[in-house]
């Protein structure tokens, strides 16, 4: 087990997750972000190597045939992945690591890791997801048709995760996130092995 925490923000999309999990990181600016490569279009506000790594298919089936990442997923026709070498050098110094990825890529994580803490950002209603999406206008007619179709399926898959976090209003959303991180890292699991070095040194 490493000392850091592997903490997966999943959710459909639509459900704020991307929101949220830039609050956390405000409130919580020493959790490093792993930053996941994809095959799909930079959009106009995304840099490289802070949203994504913006790779070719060709680069990123070269990247899974050379074993790089820890988890892969396609969605919306498009490939994503998170790289394992970084994840590994952040856990190994001790940092907690937050993943924003779908629910295929959370899951796959929980079976390697099933330490890993995953929690499910869900819209307050249906109606409120399809209403983001439309407003958000980054997605064509037919992408936001994939996704409005995508969403219910995703929605049923609320129980693979460890907590639910219901998103009506961002703030109290990431507070509550915030909070559930902060409890996990006292589990007394989590903090045995100090307190067998503290009796063992008697320190
Ligand atoms: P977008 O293209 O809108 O940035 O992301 C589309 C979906 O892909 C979102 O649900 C996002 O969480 C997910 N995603 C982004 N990066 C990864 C990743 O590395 N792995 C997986 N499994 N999903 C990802």
């Amino acid at each position: 087990m490493y000392d850091g925490l592997l903490i997966v923000l999943s959710g459909p999309s639509g459900a704020g997750k991307g929101t949220i999990h830039d609050k956390v990181l405000k409130i919580l600016p020493n959790i490093k972000k792993s930053i996941s490569v994809t095959t799909r279009k930079k959009r106009i506000n995304e840099i490289e190597g802070v949203h994504y790594y913006f790779k070719t298919e060709e680069e990123y089936s070269q990247m899974i045939a050379d074993g790089e990442f820890l988890e892969t997923a396609s969605v919306y026709c498009h490939n994503y992945g998170t790289p394992k070498a970084p994840v590994f050098e952040m856990l190994k110094n001790g940092n907690d690591v937050i993943f924003e990825i779908d629910n295929f890529g959370s899951r796959q994580i929980k079976k390697k890791y099933p330490d890993a803490l995953t929690i499910y950002i869900m819209p307050p209603s249906f109606k409120e997801l399809e209403s983001r999406l439309i407003a958000r206008g980054t997605e064509s007619a037919d992408s936001l048709a994939t996704r409005l179709g995508n969403a219910k399926r995703e929605l049923s898959e609320y129980n693979d995760f460890d907590y639910i976090v219901f998103n009506d209003d961002a703030d109290v959303a990431a507070e509550k996130v915030v909070a559930i991180i902060r409890a996990e890292k006292c589990r007394m699991n989590r903090n045995e092995h100090i307190i067998k070095g503290m009796l063992e040194n008697k320190k």
